[in-house]
């Protein structure tokens, strides 16, 4: 569909975004901004780059090394970001906080770099820089369970608008014998388990509890989507993390005038986009909905006497904001109609004669046959439903 490459020149595991492919991942993330903004989210840029102290206090340095590109200018150390977690702190620490501004939420599809082994690397599967839709929420431990709630709906949401309905979800907990493994207080750690618990059994959603499959900084939901296919792929991601604040120190003034430690939650809902791309790919067998195809109208002349109409109906349906090709080449129509079908164009507008004369267009939907005749603004209203929808 030529959507995306891979070339030996650039290195693996390093995705090359065709103008298809990036149209796709621009509607993606178009979408999401917009859902993130009516959410309560604010979105930010961060850079690529950070010097390596910011690294050393995360503790990536210590425990996560092997995985980073990390590259010496004027005698100091730099990485490229395997990970938007301490930049997202930094903008939360650039002012004093108090409990009246939290939650906050920070969001941002952020690029990042993690070094994998040649051999693990696998089409848009496993790569070795992808962008993450990520997020870092900023709360108290008593707005956990509400901000838990929405998030579960938000996901529900954004999965559904892309075809998703059925998921499997797990709730990784602390196993209670070996509590030395575990960062933050107990009391802390039964809190934040309870709340995603509770969120969970509040919207009546179905999960597995993975005892002592918790990381050592806190607990988290991990949710699985079904594809059409009954495949299970893993792709959000909630995590509680009682780690990075202590590190670096992050907290919020209370009402009773002294500094707490804040509550931080990673997360991200379609996981590295690249990863979702391909799922989403696979789960519509490459036939996207019209929302997010490509070209959405393929406008097919019969013959060259339609031609001159057929450029009329290409500038239209452009100036109404639908993306269209036309196919002008001088082959058959039927050959036309095949090429239109191999690219998945969604619907296809063919104009003969009758057409050209009537003003009208013979549609045919894709993989459906032919569908009936419209006017132009007919078939422009359809497409505008669909991608509301
Ligand atoms: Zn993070």
């Amino acid at each position: 569909m030529d959507l995306f490459s891979i070339s030996e020149d650039v290195g693996v595991g390093l995705i090359l975004w065709h103008p298809k492919g990036t149209l796709i991942r621009n509607l993606i993330r178009d979408f999401w901004e917009q859902e993130h903004l009516k959410n309560g989210y604010q979105l930010v840029c961060t850079p690529h780059i950070a010097r390596s102290e910011l690294w050393q206090t995360s503790g990536h340095i210590d425990y996560y090394k092997d995985n980073m590109y990390i590259f010496n200018k004027d005698g100091e150390d730099h990485v490229v970001k395997p990970m938007n977690c301490p930049f997202h702190i930094q903008i939360y620490k650039a002012h004093p906080r108090s409990y009246k501004e939290l939650p906050v939420r920070y969001a941002e599809w952020g690029t990042v770099y993690r070094y994998e082994r040649s051999g693990t690397l696998h089409g848009l599967m496993r790569v070795r820089g992808f962008t993450v839709d990520d997020a870092h929420i900023f709360c108290t431990l008593q707005q956990v369970e509400q901000e838990i709630l929405n998030l579960l709906d938000l996901t529900k949401h954004i999965l559904q608008k892309f075809g998703f309905k059925k998921y499997q979800l797990y709730l990784s907990t602390r196993d209670p014998k070996q509590p030395s493994k575990y960062m933050g207080s107990q009391q802390k750690w039964s809190h934040a388990q309870n709340a995603l618990a509770k969120a969970l059994k509040k919207k009546q959603i179905p999960y597995k509890e993975m005892l002592g499959e918790a990381v050592f900084y806190g607990p988290k939901i991990d949710l699985n989507i079904v594809d059409a296919s009954g495949r299970q792929w893993q792709c959000t991601t909630i995590q509680f993390d009682f780690n990075l604040p202590r590190r670096f120190n992050i907290t919020y003034v209370g009402a009773d005038s002294k500094d707490h430690e804040v509550v931080m939650i990673h997360r991200a809902l379609l996981g590295a986009v690249e990863r979702f791309f391909a799922i989403l790919i696979e789960h519509y067998r490459g036939n996207l909905p019209a929302w997010l195809a490509p070209t959405q109208v393929a406008v097919l002349p019969v013959n060259n006497d339609c031609r001159e109409y057929a450029r009329k109906v290409h500038r239209k349906l452009q100036a109404c904001g639908v993306r269209a090709s036309l196919d002008a080449n001088p082959s058959t129509v039927g050959y036309k109609i095949r090429q239109a079908e191999l690219q998945k164009i969604p619907y296809m507008a063919i104009i003969g004669k009758r057409e050209a004369e009537t003003k009208k267009l013979a549609i045919r939907e894709h993989g459906a046959g032919k569908t009936g005749s419209l006017t132009i603004l007919e078939l422009v209203k359809i497409i505008k439903e669909e991608n509301k929808q």
